[in-house]
């Protein structure tokens, strides 16, 4: 385990809500009775959103079917702590998946997620889809897991804070298998551990009170869809999307007169 996974796993572990608190979702119920229950048929916390069977079966099948016969590259971690960011070819200590190459499926999977995106994005935050980062085809297989984080936050373990570092308001992803096992989700904040369904999508907001590990699959293969998404509402940190964005809405606090 790196450093500043050790150093994540230590602000949870202290601010993490007491199951006595009042729930942050501002319900009126005690944190343990809400968002941050234990119990094992919980509902997931205020945020997040899964629906179920939005991507049917022969669209899994199909897409699968391709996947596993592709080319897989490691993938590593986005680290803005560290102001730049790295591609390997090679295993990150805090992160073991592959992604494959969408080929013929790109167009398709892009609908998918623009369209969930932007539905979702208004029915459940009654907010606008500005763009949407290019989908990754992520596949773990026994072994892989993704180390605690936050989509848009970084960790700044020697100030003890989180700084938005990249332009995602909401994650997203969804699932084309569930025969493997292990390979919950866990969002730490609130306790809360899902075993995703295939054809489930997933969604919640990219910030640190959303921050969460994929835990370690530890026989079979997952493969899943991931994007990001920023919305037109949200305070800004870079002056440009990122440059692989798919523009949905026309920004509106772009700098033309700059370059870089
Ligand atoms: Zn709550």
């Amino acid at each position: 385990m790196s450093e500043i996974t050790e150093r994540i796993l230590g602000y949870v572990e202290s601010h993490k809500l007491a199951p006595n608190a009042p729930c942050s979702c501002e319900s009126g119920k005690v944190f343990g009775d809400c968002c941050g229950s234990t119990a094992p048929d919980r509902a997931p916390p205020c945020g997040i959103h899964i629906q179920p069977n939005i991507v049917p079966d022969s669209y899994c099948h199909q897409l699968l079917t391709y996947a596993r016969k592709q080319p897989k590259r490691w993938l590593s971690i986005v680290r803005p702590q560290a102001g730049s960011q790295q591609l390997s070819k090679k295993q990150d200590e805090d992160r073991v998946a592959r992604e494959v190459k969408l080929g013929k499926w790109r167009p398709k999977v892009l609908k998918t997620v623009e369209s969930n995106f932007r539905d979702l994005i208004r029915e459940k935050f009654d907010q606008t889809l500005l763009w949407f980062e290019e989908p990754n085809l992520l596949f773990y297989s026994a072994g892989g897991f993704y180390a605690p984080h936050a989509d848009s936050h970084a960790y700044f373990a020697g100030q003890g804070i989180w700084q938005k570092a990249m332009d995602r308001d909401y994650s997203m992803l969804f699932y084309l298998n569930d025969d493997y096992e292990g390979g919950h989700v866990n969002f730490m904040m609130f306790n809360y551990r899902y075993k995703p369904k295939k054809g489930d999508l997933i969604l919640f907001p990219s910030d640190h009170r959303y921050v969460h590990t994929a835990e370690p699959v530890t026989r079979g293969n997952r493969f899943a869809i991931v994007s990001w998404a920023a919305v037109s509402e949200s305070r800004k940190v870079k002056l440009r999307p990122p440059p692989e964005a798919h523009m949905v809405e026309k920004p509106g606090f772009i700098c033309t007169s700059h370059s870089g």
